[in-house]
């Protein structure tokens, strides 16, 4: 069977994130999975990558990769699209994963198609599922020029176990003075925080303008403790200054998909729910019972949000006591 490259996201230490497992879930669909493993931590993860499907595990342990951005993986990339003539290759949608996308297309002289939400095989061929416009209008691509690349948008793809033998082998790889010009000076860790990681939480708690302020945003952070979420908010939300950016949910932040998306003071537009559509169950609070995010609730509550919330807050408490 063809071989499928999949660019692994990962850890120093070898912890696989989970966008990886949906790449290999996806990867299955067009070939035997081979996974491509940058830097240290490979023999940590090996198990897990086994566990999801990867047929082949290529390790190249370089320090080139953290010292010089994404260039080094782009190399990496094409020589074992050289060697392996693989059926496609699959990367995470990530902004690092659609830069290595874009070189690695260039390099190979290569058709790529970026932030797929889904992947397919037609004819033999992988396709890319796009939804465009906030998911107004879905597209099917295919890549009719050199290897398939596809760079998938984290969450799309529910990741499946399908164990595998993910069998080493190791690559010898110095990347070349032209991938070394943009070198990496320092690392800042982001500050800690208790709850779950935005991207990979399996519920988030969104506020919307309807919070009002800052400190009324405060009460989205009390539902999503009492929930165990993570914190989410729309763009009016990080435009205000209320919340950072980095929790933006949307076309112009992350893309979630959680089990239990709760969306509190937010109308719905199409730009916010292009980053959170496909979460597998939605709730909603808002005062105006015509808001667009009713469309696609599950369950929606009409009301206004600093009195339905603390209700809710209580009665989530109740029931952990039980
Ligand atoms: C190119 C582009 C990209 C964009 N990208 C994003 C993106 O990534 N993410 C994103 O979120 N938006 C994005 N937007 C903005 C988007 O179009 C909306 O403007 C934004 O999502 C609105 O945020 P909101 O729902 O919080 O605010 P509003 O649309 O103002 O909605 C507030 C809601 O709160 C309700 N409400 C008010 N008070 C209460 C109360 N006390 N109790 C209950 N409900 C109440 C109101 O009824 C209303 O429905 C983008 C726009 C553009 C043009």
């Amino acid at each position: 069977m063809t071989e499928v490259l999949v660019l692994a996201e990962h850890t120093a230490d070898g912890e696989v994130k989970k966008v990886t497992l949906e790449l290999l879930t996806a990867a299955r669909r067009l070939g035997e999975p081979s996974v491509v493993w940058t830097g240290p931590g490979a023999d940590a993860a090996q198990p897990r990558l086994a566990e999801y499907g990867a047929a082949k595990v290529y390790v190249a342990d370089s320090a080139d990769f953290a010292g010089y951005v994404v260039a080094p993986a782009a190399e990496l990339l094409a020589s074992l699209v050289a060697s392996a003539s693989p059926a496609a290759v699959l990367i995470a949608g990530t902004t690092e994963g659609k830069e290595i996308a874009g070189r690695l297309a260039v390099k190979t002289g290569s058709g790529v198609l970026t932030d797929a939400v889904d992947v397919t095989a037609a004819d033999g061929a992988p396709v890319g599922e796009h939804a465009n416009f906030g998911g107004a209008v879905v597209v099917h691509a295919t890549v009719r020029t050199g290897t398939p690349i596809i760079a998938v948008r984290p969450n799309s793809v529910a990741a499946e176990p399908s164990p595998a033998a993910a069998a080493v082998e190791a690559v010898a790889f110095t990347a070349s003075d032209a991938a070394k010009t943009a070198k990496i000076t320092e690392h800042v860790v982001a500050e800690a925080s208790e709850r779950p990681e935005l991207s990979e939480a399996s519920i988030v708690v969104s506020g919307g303008r309807g919070t009002g302020s800052a400190d009324g945003f405060g009460i989205i952070e009390q539902l999503a403790d009492s929930l165990g979420a993570a914190v989410g908010a729309s763009r009016a939300v990080v435009d205000a200054g209320w919340y950072p950016h980095a929790f933006q949910v949307g076309q112009t932040g992350k893309t979630v998909s959680p089990q239990l998306y709760v969306a509190v003071g937010i109308s719905g537009a199409i730009q916010h729910r292009a980053g959170m559509q496909t979460s597998k169950t939605i709730v909603a609070v808002n005062k105006d019972a015509e808001a667009p995010i009713f469309e696609i609730a599950d369950f929606g509550v009409v009301g206004d949000l600093f009195t339905v919330v603390p209700q809710l807050i209580e009665e989530i408490g109740k029931r952990k006591q039980i």
